[in-house]
């Protein structure tokens, strides 16, 4: 009898061995940008690659899998796919978004308000009051991020999903922080899964992509759509760079979370740290939550710094392993400043409103050995406490 494959064997193996020219174990790379017709009116089973190429099909046929959805579309950036679930809009129509969400998106949910092309509503989902305000407004999408980039706020997805339908919206749903190996949001009700594969899916820090994952045949059918209509498909070598990195997404989060774990711990114990954000804490408030829809609490974290503006540019300058760099979610650490960096986009009022403020760092854990990331974090300690040690300017050498 066939048995239905274990997530960790769909991303090793998907399309492995499905090569019908040559037999290549390593499903190959069609770069073209078209394909011959057969005949006069006969198109083959591709046609221009804007519309669909095999490369990409593949990886969206591994990540539809995955997300357990009925189709993807893959888009050449995570925000090309968060601009690709908007498309599916009628003008006028209300998003109910969070209101810490990436910056990136809330800059794109922003303009397109602007341009009232739809409404927004940016709320704090983890309000109820405000939660239930929005949704007596009819909305026809409810945008959901979950951990939030940056402070890993958690919302409840299931419950989440039933209001949504209630209020007759569909409801959509970024992985990007966790990836299917530790949440799939359409298990728990959601009608699209949303990826930036540039982070953990792709995992390499090497190629800038996105996806959606449908839940149903229809609205699978209505990206691909779009996505043509529009023109924001991804690259094929971009696909199958991705590809190639999904392969081994399992054991890269499993090592990566693992390690993110006990460096939430060694930072909630600092003197010089004001309030770690890891769901992973027992005293983070969506610990509750996340430990019962995710599988794993993840490898990103954010932290605040009891310290000056002077005092984080120490810390962050004293580090070697934790490069200063935007994005997340590759084998390499990361550390980002998001009120300069990711979410600078947003203006000073939004992220207050957010709750970042400029002691805010966010940390996204990578392969390294766990003692190197700790000695590395704890050489930034050492540098905050120490008031620059700079020479001053005429003073001796
Ligand atoms: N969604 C989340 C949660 C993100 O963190 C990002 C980027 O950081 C995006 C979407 C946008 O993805 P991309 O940079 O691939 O356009």
């Amino acid at each position: 009898m066939a048995r239905k494959k274990a997530p960790q064997t769909v991303a090793a193996a998907n399309g492995i061995a499905s090569d019908r020219a040559f037999g290549a174990v390593t499903p190959p790379i069609y770069l073209s940008s078209s394909f011959a017709f057969r005949g006069f009116e006969q198109a083959g089973d591709y046609e221009y690659t804007r519309t669909a190429n095999p490369s990409r099909d593949l990886l969206a046929d591994t990540l539809a899998k995955l997300e357990g959805g009925a189709g993807a579309v893959v888009t050449s950036s995570g925000t090309a796919a968060v601009d690709l679930v908007l498309s599916l809009l009628q003008p006028g129509a209300l998003v109910v978004a969070p209101h810490d969400c990436y910056g990136g998106s809330y800059r794109l949910l922003a303009a397109r308000h602007g341009k009232k092309q739809f409404e927004v509503a940016f709320v704090n989902q983890a309000d109820e009051a405000a939660l239930s305000r929005a949704l007596k407004r009819a909305p026809a999408l409810v945008l959901v991020e979950t951990p939030s980039n940056p402070l890993m706020r958690i919302v409840d997805i299931r419950a989440i999903a039933a209001r949504a339908k209630e209020a007759g919206a569909k409801l959509a749903v970024d992985n990007t922080f966790l990836s299917p190996a530790l949440q799939k949001p359409i298990a728990l009700g959601a009608d699209f899964v949303i990826h930036s594969t540039t982070k953990y899916l792709n995992g390499h820090s090497d190629v800038v992509g996105g996806a959606v994952v449908a839940a149903a045949e229809a609205d699978a059918e209505a990206l691909a759509e779009w996505a043509n209509i529009t023109g924001v498909t991804g690259a094929p070598f971009d696909a199958y760079l991705t590809l190639r990195g999904l392969r081994t997404l399992f054991p890269r989060v499993k090592a990566q979370q693992r390690t993110a774990g006990h460096i939430a711990l060694f930072l909630q114990q600092h003197p010089h740290v004001r309030a770690v954000h890891y769901p992973g804490l027992e005293a983070h408030p969506g610990h509750a939550v996340a430990s019962a829809q995710q599988a794993g609490f993840g490898a990103m974290l954010s932290l605040e710094l009891a310290a000056d503006g002077a005092g984080v540019r120490r810390f962050v300058e004293a580090l070697r392993l934790f490069t200063l760099a935007e994005s997340l979610g590759g084998v390499e650490s990361l550390i980002a400043h998001p009120a300069t960096m990711t979410h600078a986009s947003m203006g000073a009022e939004a992220r207050r409103l957010a709750g970042i403020n400029d002691a805010t760092l966010r940390l996204s854990v990578g392969l390294e050995a766990e003692a190197d990331l700790l000695n590395d974090l704890a050489n930034g300690f050492t540098a905050l406490a120490r008031p620059s040690s700079r020479p001053r300017e005429g003073a001796a050498a």
